[in-house]
């Protein structure tokens, strides 16, 4: 047994160089997955209550590795931001979604989705000419920034002054805004007071105990009273049963998102989904 002790602490050391070496590399091929073509983006719709009419998409990368398969975001957007490569990842999803939402925009005029959201890493929003990209994005692609949504999280804002500017700036040119994971971070409401934003995501965190537990359901009901007094609309995210969706709508909630709606899709199936609404 002393043996088998001895043997596995050393494998355990192995082990942890192995995932290090993993990751290095991982992070090396990362390098190249845009220019080999290897990003995708796939949407997932986000509804209104009750009618689970869509009233927009959240726009969601995806790197298929070559060999490995799908890496999770989860895994490679912490890995491009600690390289930088975030910045160029970044602009290629804000490029490549405007042109999908613009294509939406001229194909089905009032029956395209009404906004497509696009995640926003605070590394860019830090980024000095951050803004200036983002209207040449939207000068080259058409699209209408009033179809826009950025989702920043409250850990971009926190603690950069140039981030916060870049929000500031950004609203003002008619850009909308929206924090994501709402609730999660440290100072979620005195953030609030500083940085003014259009729409709070509430964490599926809370969604998902709200119908099992009266804490989430507290925190859930709290928080439409709250967005609701600041004029801001609320989103409620990972919503996977009809139980949730149903104490949602009665609490207030008027868009929500999540599995029990739609997973993420590829956009050819967001055109078949309104093809099919619009023939309806
Ligand atoms: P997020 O922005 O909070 O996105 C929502 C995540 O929740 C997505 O995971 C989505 O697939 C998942 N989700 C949606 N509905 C449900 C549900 O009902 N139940 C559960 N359990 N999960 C649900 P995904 O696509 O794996 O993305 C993970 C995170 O990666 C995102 O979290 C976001 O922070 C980041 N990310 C994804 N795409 C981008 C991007 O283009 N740029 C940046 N900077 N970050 C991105
Ligand atoms: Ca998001
Ligand atoms: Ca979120
Ligand atoms: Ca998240």
């Amino acid at each position: 047994a002393k043996e088998l002790g001895g043997g596995r602490v050393h494998w355990f050391d192995a082990a942890m160089d192995d995932r290090a070496a993993d990751s290095a590399r991982l992070s090396a091929d990362l390098e190249q997955a845009l220019t080999h073509g290897e990003m995708f983006l796939l949407y997932q719709p986000i509804v209104e209550l009750p009618s689970h009419r869509r009233a927009g998409v959240e726009v969601l990368l995806r790197w298929r590795h070559p060999q490995r398969g799908l890496i999770a975001p989860d895994v490679f957007i912490p890995m491009a931001e600690r390289s930088g490569l975030i910045l160029d990842i970044g602009l290629w999803v804000l490029e490549n979604a405007c042109r999908q939402g613009a294509l939406w925009q001229h194909r089905y005029g009032d029956d395209a989705p009404a906004k497509v959201s696009i995640n926003v890493s605070a590394l860019q929003l830090a980024e000095p000419g951050f803004v200036a990209d983002v209207e040449d994005i939207l000068a080259r692609t058409g699209v209408d920034r009033s179809r826009l949504m950025l989702e920043i999280t409250e850990t971009a804002v926190l603690d950069s002054g140039p981030a916060l500017a870049a929000v500031r700036e950004l609203r003002q040119r008619g850009l909308r805004v929206a924090l994501d994971d709402f609730g999660t971070g440290q100072s979620s409401l005195s953030l609030l007071l500083d940085c003014p934003v259009d729409v709070l995501k509430v964490d599926k965190s809370f969604v998902s105990g709200s119908a099992v537990s009266n804490a989430g359901a507290a925190i859930v009901e709290g928080l439409i009273g709250f967005t609701s007094r600041l004029h801001l609309e609320a989103v409620a995210e990972g919503v996977e049963t009809t139980e949730q969706a149903e104490h949602l709508h009665s609490a207030g909630y008027r868009l929500a998102q999540g599995y029990l709606f739609g997973r993420p899709i590829p956009a050819e199936a967001v055109e078949a989904a309104i093809d099919e609404t619009v023939k309806k």
